[in-house]
């Protein structure tokens, strides 16, 4: 693992106030786990500022699930990344694959959050994945080369930008690639890091994001360049969110 391990948490529009007793579950857990795992919760944009000032000085930090290009404006109903910042957020996933489907992102559109983010002070989760179409069309490296080259950002590092690799098919589904197929694209997502970044790459962290539960984390997360997870449904329990947290205890 060349790089600090991160598993974040997407609650996508689940959650009331009330399910502040389920990320002090979370907080509480995370102390106990290995203090080199970043652990991110990304509840629904009500629950930002709440949960930031739970999680504030813990071991937990929060995430939003999507921003807006530009930093204020008429656009109803939208919210900017220096407005997730403001409330406390430190990270914002962007280019999920149910925002392309149900909101038509594009590429162009995701690459515009991602440089926002960081303009903002964000780190960007970019997220990218085949479908289970172009998967049985065998098209899964050329999608994923696409979306890099259309959704990543010019400068990168650390601190701005992670991948996480979401094959659409794996999303809810119950379903996952193999070990081995993982282990090709993330090496192609690393290689496609080191082209267009160089010495940041090593540092960008790729997720692996697609019904990752208790019992199969050990097995993804062992995958060579795979360095966390995007977790859906499992992130919404504490117990199963950190018990995939624990694999890297
Ligand atoms: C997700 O929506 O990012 C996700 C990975 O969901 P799940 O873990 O439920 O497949």
């Amino acid at each position: 693992m060349a790089t600090r391990p991160l598993i974040a948490g997407n609650w996508k529009m689940n959650g009331l106030q009330r399910a502040a007793a389920e990320l002090e579950k979370i907080i509480a857990g995370a102390a106990k786990l290995a203090s080199s795992t970043d652990i991110l919760v990304c509840p629904p944009a009500t629950l930002i500022a709440s949960f930031a000032t739970l999680a504030r000085g813990s071991a937990v930090a929060i995430g939003a699930q999507d921003c807006h290009r530009e930093v204020a404006g008429a656009f109803t109903g939208d919210v900017s990344a220096e407005m997730l910042k403001d409330a406390g957020a430190s990270a914002v996933i962007v280019g999920h694959s149910e925002r392309r489907l149900y909101h038509h992102e594009t590429d162009a559109d995701i690459r515009a959050k991602a440089v926002a983010a960081h303009r903002a002070g964000l780190l960007a989760i970019v997220c990218i994945g085949e479908t289970q179409a172009q998967r049985e069309r065998r098209q899964t490296i050329d999608v994923v080369r696409g979306q890099l080259s259309g959704s990543l950002p010019d400068a990168a590092s650390a601190q701005s930008l992670a991948l996480a690799y979401e094959p659409v098919w794996a999303i809810g589904s119950g379903l996952t690639p193999s070990p081995a197929d993982v282990a090709q694209v993330h090496g192609f997502i690393r290689a496609e890091l080191t082209a267009r970044y160089g010495s940041a790459a090593p540092g960008i962290r790729i997720l692996y994001g697609g019904s990752v539960k208790p019992n199969n984390a050990r097995e993804l997360m062992a995958v060579a360049n795979v360095d966390g997870a995007l977790v859906g449904g499992a992130s919404l329990k504490a117990e199963e969110f950190l018990a995939i947290a624990a694999v890297y205890r």
